[in-house]
C-alpha cells in the first residue's frame, strides 16, 4: 500500500491536474490513498477572505469571486459537459462560504480561517477525483474529516492519534481494496465535527498520518522540484539532488527551515520505518530523492536560508542571571504568540533568539517582555544554517555578510548575519 501527496503546484491548472491524473494511471493496480491540496495559492487568497471577513474593512466577496472564477475556468478546461455533477458539487463548497460571510463575525478569527480556509482542499480533492472518474481510474472521494480527528486548536490542531488510527483503520482498508481513494491534506476535525487545519503547509503531515495508520509501504510526494537539493535553487544558481538520506538528517534540514517538506512529517513515518519519496511531478519517471533508514550521511553540505528574521535580545531588569524561571516565562510568552524560535543563544546575563518577522506578533511579544525584561530587536537579518560544514562552505555564504551569533556543533552551523551592502 502507498500513500501519495499532490502539492498545491501539481494541481495549480487544467493542466496540471491531467498531469497528476496520468500518473495515477501508472499506479492504478495498487493499493493507493492519494492526499491533495488546494490549488496554487487558493489557501493565501481564503486567508484573504477571511481577513475581509473578520476586519469588516474589505470586501470578502470579490475576493471569493476571483477564487470562484479561478476554479470555474478549470473545471470548464476539464469536463465538457455542462451538466456534469462537479459544476454543483464545487458551487455547493463556496455556498458553504457564503453562508458564512452573510452574518456577522461571532466567532474566534483562528475558528473562523479553518471554517474558510479549509474550502480549498474540499475543492481540489473534489476536481481532481471527478476528473480520475472522468477518464476511468476507479477512485473514491473521502471527507478526510470523516478519519483524522484533532483538538479544538483552531489553525493549528493538533492530532488525536489513538482515535484517528481506529478510523482509518476500520474503514479505509476495505476501500483501499478496490478504490483509489482521494482525499484532502491539512484538514481535520473535532471530536463535534468543527472542522480544523494542522498549520500551514500540512497536507504532507496529513500524508504522513494516513502512512502511518495504515502502515504503508511508501509515501510519494510529489513536487515541482527534482527531489530534497543542498539548496534552495532561489539562493544557489548551481544545486545538487540528495538522491538518499537518513530521517535524522531529513528532520534536521526541514527543522532548520529547509521547506520541501513539512516538519513533523518526518517522525511518525521513522517510527514505522515507512520510506519517504520526494519526486517530479514533471519527470515522475525520475527517482527524486529517498528518506528511509541508512548510514548514509549527506554526500554533500546542505544550505538553508532565511530571510526576513528579528534578533530579540532579552536582559533581566536588576543585576540578576538569566535562569531557568526567567527561561520559562520567556518561552511562555513566546509559546502564547505563537512565535517559532529558529537560533537561540544564552550567555548569563542575556538571553537572544532568532525569529520569523510576523510583524504584529513581535510587536505583542515584545510589549509583553519589556513589562520584566531589558528587550530590543534588530530586523532585517538572514538565518543560514549549514548542514555537513566546513571552512570552505561558510566562507562561500559569508560574502558581503556580517556575523551577528554564531553556533557550531559538530554537524551544524548556523549563522546570524547582516547584510554588510545595507
Ligand atoms: N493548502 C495548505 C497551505 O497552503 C496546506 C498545504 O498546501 O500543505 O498551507
Ligand atoms: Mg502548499
Amino acid at each position: 500500500m502507498q500513500v501519495f501527496k499532490f502539492g498545491g503546484a501539481s494541481v495549480k491548472d487544467a493542466e496540471n491536474i491531467k498531469n497528476a491524473a496520468s500518473i495515477l494511471l501508472q499506479y492504478k493496480t495498487s493499493e493507493l490513498l492519494v492526499v491533495v491540496s488546494a490549488l496554487n495559492k487558493t489557501t493565501n487568497a481564503l486567508q484573504d477572505v477571511t481577513d475581509n471577513y473578520y476586519g469588516q474593512d474589505n470586501d470578502p466577496f470579490a475576493v471569493l469571486d476571483r477564487i470562484k472564477t479561478e476554479h470555474f475556468d478549470i473545471l470548464h478546461q476539464l469536463f465538457s459537459d455542462p451538466t456534469h455533477p462537479i459544476y454543483n458539487e464545487v458551487a455547493n463548497c463556496f455556498v458553504e462560504i457564503e453562508w458564512i460571510l452573510e452574518e456577522e463575525p461571532q466567532d474566534s478569527y483562528d475558528y473562523l480561517y479553518d471554517q474558510i480556509v479549509s474550502v480549498g482542499e474540499l475543492l481540489s480533492s473534489k476536481i481532481l477525483a471527478a476528473y480520475c472518474l472522468q477518464i476511468g481510474l476507479p477512485v473514491q472521494w473521502i471527507d478526510a474529516r470523516d478519519y483524522i480527528v484533532t483538538d479544538n486548536t483552531y489553525r493549528e490542531a493538533t492530532v488525536d492519534w489513538a482515535i484517528t488510527e481506529a478510523k482509518i483503520r476500520k474503514e479505509l482498508p476495505s476501500i483501499l481494496d478496490d478504490f483509489i481513494v482521494i482525499t484532502q491534506g491539512f484538514i481535520g476535525s473535532t471530536s463535534e465535527n468543527f472542522t480544523t487545519t494542522l498549520g500551514r503547509e500540512g497536507s504532507d503531515y496529513s500524508a504522513a498520518i494516513f502512512a502511518s495508520c495504515l502502515n504503508v509501504e511508501d509515501v510519494t510526494i510529489w513536487k515541482d522540484v527534482p527531489g530534497v537539493l543542498n539548496a534552495d535553487p532561489k539562493w544557489f544558481a548551481e544545486t545538487e539532488l540528495i538522491p538518499e538520506l537518513s530521517y535524522t538528517d531529513a528532520i534536521e534540514l526541514t527543522y532548520y527551515g529547509a521547506t520541501v517538506i513539512h516538519p513533523k512529517t518526518i517522525k511518525p513515518l521513522q517510527n514505522k520505518k515507512i520510506a519517504l519519496n520526494v519526486r517530479s511531478f514533471l519527470h515522475p519517471e525520475q527517482p527524486g530523492t529517498k528518506i528511509h533508514t541508512t548510514n548514509q550521511t549527506l554526500p554533500i553540505p546542505s544550505f538553508i536560508f532565511k530571510v526576513n528574521q528579528v534578533l530579540i535580545n532579552i536582559q533581566p531588569r536588576d543585576f540578576s542571571f538569566i535562569v531557568e524561571d526567567n527561561l520559562s516565562h520567556i518561552f511562555n510568552l513566546f509559546h502564547i504568540y505563537r512565535i517559532k524560535i529558529n537560533m537561540m543563544h544564552n550567555s548569563a546575563i542575556s538571553f537572544s533568539v532568532s525569529v520569523d518577522d510576523s510583524g504584529e506578533n513581535i510587536d505583542l511579544l515584545l510589549s509583553d517582555l519589556e513589562k520584566r525584561y531589558k528587550a530590543n530587536i534588530e530586523r532585517g537579518l538572514e538565518l543560514i544554517t549549514i548542514r555537513y560544514y566546513n571552512q570552505e562552505t561558510i566562507d562561500r555564504v559569508l560574502v558581503n555578510k556580517k556575523i551577528i551569533r554564531e553556533l557550531k556543533d559538530s554537524y551544524t552551523c548556523q549563522m546570524l548575519v547582516s547584510n554588510l551592502n545595507e
